[in-house]
């Protein structure tokens, strides 16, 4: 079809697009990261470059945008930009319910599972976090906070271990009372990424946010009066630069704690593979089409019983199908 066919908005978008690629060409498009976003409202930072954030808007108010996203901008004055073009995404982490999907992170390089052992972690939840990370491809290692408190991390070290036996990393800290410890702790596994931290409420993962960038809170307080110009702001996901004395070249997203996690976008067999230890046994249950609930000759429901693999996470993943979300 010629061009001058095509309908007047098609030739509309293309001519966009062209002029959006000539602007970056001139250097009128910077790249930059979403660092917040707050509806239709977005933080975004040029990278590389000593700038303040700037406060910007998408074009055609698309609202699919999440924290980590790259994107690119024309900016507006000092402080405000237009959100041209979204980049492709190298990850993405989303969590839904059956009527709507939240994107939680882009282009993440790790995550990391805040959990302590008081109050105790939600075994459920973390399941769903896993899955969620291991069906989008992210590597997950667990954050065991609050260490100090030993009998309470004494009753979930049999879980710890359960999970490290399955090849998940596990680093141990105790954020509040021991700060400095903490950021030793986690400057290898920081440096060289950018980690998305995770965690139920209660977890202590605030406090871990707090340690490693220390003006955490006055940031988002910042961020917090400009995007929701006066209305009470509860929580949003942020990203942080790591400061160097804490890891190299580290960034690091905070995301609100969460008492629910919906696996609604995944289908059954990408759950059935986002569990490790399911994996080595496809296609030895009798049926082909196993659920790995009921069936007669399930492998994998007879490597639980049998003990060669893990028994509560066997049963939380059949009662999980069972919820449907
Ligand atoms: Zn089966």
């Amino acid at each position: 079809m010629p061009s001058s066919a095509a309908p007047a908005t098609e030739r509309g978008a293309r001519a966009r697009r062209n002029g959006q690629r000539d602007a970056l060409a001139a250097g009128a498009l910077d790249i930059a990261i979403v660092a917040a976003s707050f509806g239709r409202l977005f933080y975004v930072r040029t990278p590389g470059r000593n700038a303040p954030d700037r406060v910007a808007v998408t074009r055609g108010k698309r609202t699919d945008l999440c924290v980590g996203d790259e994107v690119e901008i024309a900016p507006i004055g000092e402080d405000q930009a237009v959100i041209e073009t979204l980049r492709p995404r190298r990850t993405l982490l989303q969590r839904s319910d059956r009527w709507r999907s939240k994107l939680l992170a882009a282009n993440v390089d790790q995550i990391g599972v805040v959990i302590a052992g008081e109050p105790p972690f939600s075994e459920p939840l973390l399941l769903r976090v896993l899955i969620a990370a291991e069906a989008a491809g992210i590597a997950v290692a667990l954050i065991v906070n609050k260490c100090d408190r030993s009998e309470a991390t004494a009753a979930i070290r049999p879980r710890i271990d359960a999970y490290r036996a399955l090849g998940y990393p596990v680093l141990e800290i105790s954020a509040g009372p021991a700060p400095q410890e903490t950021r030793a702790a986690l400057h290898d596994w920081l440096s060289s990424r950018t980690t998305l931290l995770l965690g139920q409420s209660g977890m202590g993962k605030s406090t871990l946010v707090n340690t490693l960038v220390p003006d955490a809170e006055l940031r988002t307080q910042a961020i917090s009066q400009v995007l929701s110009s006066g209305k009470h702001t509860t929580t949003f996901s942020r990203l942080f630069d790591v400061p160097a004395e804490v890891a190299d070249d580290a960034r690091i997203i905070d995301t609100p704690g969460f008492q629910t996690f919906g696996l609604a976008h995944l289908s059954d067999s990408q759950r059935v593979h986002a569990m490790r230890e399911f994996v080595p046994l496809l296609g030895q249950c009798r049926f082909y089409n196993c659920s790995h609930r009921d069936e007669p000759g399930c492998a994998i429901r007879e490597a639980a019983q049998a003990g060669r693999i893990d028994e509560l996470r066997y049963r939380l993943f059949t009662r999980l199908e069972a919820d449907g979300d």
